[in-house]
């Protein structure tokens, strides 16, 4: 099938080259010329596992292409996928701009049917606004065409963006009841066929319901990250190891064992904008969403759980301390900094008057074109950061480390390595990737999050 992508990010380059993968002729769209230009001349704008050889692939074989020019992406996908980002707006509502402009768009230059999907995450009632804003234009142009906007949100991961694109655990589909929505629901069938083959995976239902599953899936998920950092701070306190407690309530198949890690907070592009949108939303519809106000409050003070742990150690003031830190990305596996918990902890510290080494396995130039706007009315505490060259660089002279990233290479470290490079054999573990005991053992001074259990003897 010809497909557009309007979007050539995260979700939308992830998307085209999977869906050329599976033999469609796709073109990707976006606004940034250098990120087409990085992608004309061979490379790749993002670190994602695996998708460099699938793009690569694809654009060998003529399946894949990539672009500026909206009129000929336009006139190029019989379905046009809409994935610009969706920043959270200053009232944490979604700034649909980008989504209102890519609609826009394809109102100006279509002439036939199209299918036009909403993969962005957008709130409830966006598809009619898509729908709008195209018409419009339409109308403006005094062009008979007609559409059907298709809800279709994402729930690939970053970090494993391929397999989870290529292996969906469900294809959420929303579609309207009338005969272009027929028509859609036909197409959106047959695209998504390939992934059906094994037991059906789509889920097809009205198109507010699909805008709202992806809210909630991001909510729900946020809110056992949340729930067990709260658990965590309870377990510091009263003597209790949370992992166990991990192992003990997620072995009841009623809860199960995804997503209960206690940690440094949750950050990335999604969670905690979704989080706040849809609070946004129950806003607008007079509803208070207590239980995510929660979920959001706990996720802001765990981001400071271990800035916190480092004062209490060191005291308030950390003027002539050093300190190395391991993981700079939000999560492992990929090089994206948004809203990661390693920014917190730096300013933390920086604040207080430390001084820090840092390393990340991807995201180093990721990490200095970020903090270099993070620290842009503070040149001198920029100057603080040195960027090490691997993980036992950082380590030199340092009074303590910090983990902020779970990293499978900072899993296993030669230990006697990392206490001789430490001033002081310090860890501060913001993803509990140690055992306390071993590392009491090895003779490291350990602080996890919510492992500080009493034993008796
Ligand atoms: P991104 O910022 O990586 O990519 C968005 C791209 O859209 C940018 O390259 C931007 O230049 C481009 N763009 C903006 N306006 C445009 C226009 N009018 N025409 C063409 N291109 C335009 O964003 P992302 O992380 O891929 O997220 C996209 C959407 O998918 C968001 O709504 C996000 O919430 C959702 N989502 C993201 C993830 C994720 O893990 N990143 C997962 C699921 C869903």
């Amino acid at each position: 099938m010809k497909i557009t992508i309007i979007g050539t990010g995260y979700v939308g380059l992830v998307t085209g080259a999977c869906l050329a993968e599976l033999g469609n002729n796709v073109f990707c769209l976006d606004v940034d010329q250098s990120k087409i230009d990085i992608l004309n001349s061979g490379g790749i704008p993002i670190h994602e596992p695996g998708l460099e050889e699938v793009v690569a692939r694809n654009r060998a074989a003529g399946r894949i292409k990539f672009s500026t020019d909206i009129a000929a992406s336009v006139a190029h996908g019989d379905i046009q996928f809409i994935a610009v980002g969706t920043p959270p707006d200053e009232d944490g509502s979604a700034d649909l701009q980008y989504v209102l402009a890519a609609a826009r768009n394809i109102g100006k230059h279509m002439t036939g049917f199209k299918v036009i999907v909403d993969k962005s995450t957008v709130p409830v009632g966006t598809a009619e606004r898509v729908a709008a804003a195209l018409q419009s234009e339409l109308t403006q142009r005094d062009v008979d065409a007609s559409f059907s906007v298709v809800s279709n949100p994402e729930f690939l991961k970053e970090g494993a963006a391929v397999d989870d694109f290529m292996r969906p655990d469900r294809i959420v589909l929303g579609c309207d009841a009338n005969s272009q929505g027929e028509m859609a629901k036909e197409k959106m069938k047959v695209l998504y066929a390939p992934f059906n083959r094994n037991h059906e995976r789509i889920y097809w239902m009205d198109v507010r319901s699909a805008e709202f599953t992806k809210y909630a899936a991001n909510a729900m998920l946020a809110t056992r990250i949340s729930f067990m950092n709260e658990l965590a701070n309870l377990a510091d306190r009263v003597g209790v190891d949370i992992e166990a407690v991990r192992h003990g309530i997620g072995s009841d198949p009623r809860i199960g064992h995804s997503f209960l890690y206690a940690g440094c907070g949750y950050g990335g592009s999604c969670f905690p904008k979704d989080v706040q949108a849809l609070e946004r939303t129950a806003q607008d519809y007079g509803q208070d969403l207590l239980i995510l106000h929660a979920v959001e409050a706990v996720n802001a003070k765990q981001k400071q759980v271990l800035g916190a742990k480092i004062k209490t150690r060191f005291g308030d003031d950390l003027t002539g301390k050093h300190f190395a830190i391991w993981g700079l990305a939000f999560k492992p596996n990929t090089d994206d900094m948004r809203a990661a918990s390693s920014r917190v902890l730096l300013a933390e510290l920086l604040h207080a008057g430390a001084t820090v080494a840092v390393y990340d396995p991807v995201s180093m130039a990721e990490a200095k074109r970020v903090l270099a706007l993070d620290f842009a009315d503070a040149p001198e505490l920029l100057a603080k950061i040195t960027y090490a060259s691997d993980a036992m660089d950082a380590l030199d002279n340092a009074d303590a480390l910090a983990i902020v990233t779970e990293w499978k290479a900072f899993r296993s470290p030669d230990f006697d390595q990392v206490k001789l490079k430490l001033k002081q054999a310090i860890i501060f573990d913001g993803r509990n990737l140690f055992e306390p005991a071993a590392m009491t053992e090895i003779g490291l001074e350990y602080h996890g999050i919510g492992r500080s259990v009493l034993t008796r003897v």
